[in-house]
């Protein structure tokens, strides 16, 4: 069954969808997005009398403005014309529901899966984290942690960003926080050697995951590409299939800017997977949907709040779900 069908099965009671601690920590982490765009959607309908050329040009500007993006919003816009043509859909309802089918159908094109992480089964699971500063990077490794403990994983921390002093300490408070090993190294020190001794550290105590955090001077692209570069050699040299996973961490607040950044990264590093932070402070929550259409990398993580369990395994359905209950709701 579809994504869309099965949400609104949901809805008019012929499915139970459970509502789980996952669902609420989504609907929460989501709201400001389904908030602001509920209210613009109807707004948009307030006034509707009939689909012509000004309806989807104020609809156009809705997707843009929840950085749904340009193709994204384009292929929508599109999809819905021929819909209204083709299928005759008039009133207000039906085109409600063309407009969030056509949404979950920008999701549902490929798979519906729920993106796994990539584990090594019988030894060390190597995770390097990058991304630019401030995005959340050291965060999401704090919080990863958290969740890996909880399925009874060992986990070891790497502070490999060791361009701030301060850096390497938040880590620690971090590794103290959820009770892992933190490896560091001296502040201005290389980076690989830290992620070295942190492998053998890992290997000896029979750890199961090693998360690595990385510096985001991105001002000094070059160097921090290189410096990437050296750890995960050293990483590939020193764990058989390693790194399993190459995490980029982007900033949901940022918009389009994360997607500019995950274009160079994506450039120069293998990038295997991305987090998404901050999506509980933004009204522009569809940057989910505009990285699924313009990049080729599966969102991993979503990051819906500052605390420690805040960070949940991307789910499309508990995405959509989130994003539009409340107009799923009154569209039926
Ligand atoms: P780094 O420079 O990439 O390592 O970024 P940090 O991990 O230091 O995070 C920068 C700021 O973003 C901190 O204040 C975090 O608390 C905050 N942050 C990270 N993830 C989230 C999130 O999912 N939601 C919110 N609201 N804040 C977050
Ligand atoms: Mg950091």
């Amino acid at each position: 069954m579809g994504l869309f069908d099965k949400i609104k099965r949901a809805f008019i009671g012929e499915e139970q969808i459970e509502q789980t601690e996952v669902t609420e920590k989504y609907e929460k982490g989501l709201e400001k997005t389904r908030k602001s765009f509920s209210q613009r959607m109807n707004e948009l309908f307030a006034n509707f009398r009939t689909v012509d050329e000004d309806f989807f040009e104020d609809l156009e500007e809705i997707l843009i403005g929840a950085d749904v993006g340009y193709e994204a919003t384009m292929e929508i816009s599109d999809a819905l014309r021929q819909e209204v043509k083709f299928k005759n859909a008039k009133s207000e309802g039906e085109v409600q529901q063309a407009i969030i089918e056509k949404m979950v159908e920008i999701y549902e094109k490929d798979n519906t899966e729920k993106p796994t992480i990539h584990l090594n089964n019988d030894g060390l699971t190597v995770i390097l984290v990058v991304g630019v500063n401030g995005v959340g990077k050291t965060t999401t490794i704090g919080k990863m942690a958290h969740l890996y403990q909880k399925e009874n994983k060992k986990v070891v921390l790497a502070a490999g960003d060791t361009f701030r002093a301060g850096a390497i300490e938040q880590l620690v408070v971090w590794g103290e926080r959820v009770g892992a090993d933190v490896v560091t190294g001296k502040a201005g020190g290389d980076p690989a050697a830290v992620v070295f001794d942190a492998i053998r550290q890992a290997k000896q105590q029979g750890a199961d995951v090693l998360l690595v955090d990385t510096a985001g001077r991105l001002q000094n692209k070059v160097n921090l590409m290189n410096e990437l570069e050296k750890m995960k050699r050293i990483i590939e040299k020193e764990v058989p299939g390693g790194p399993q996973e190459v995490l980029l961490v982007l900033d949901a607040t940022t918009g389009q800017n994360a997607m500019v950044q995950a274009k160079q990264f994506k450039q120069t590093t293998n990038v295997t997977g991305l987090v998404l932070t901050k999506l509980d402070g933004t009204a522009k929550g569809g940057i989910v949907l505009a990285i699924r259409k313009e990049l080729d990398i599966p969102v991993k993580y979503v990051g819906l709040g500052e605390s420690v369990d805040d960070l949940q395994e991307f789910d499309p359905n508990e995405y959509i779900y989130g994003l539009f209950s409340e107009l799923i709701q009154k569209s039926l």
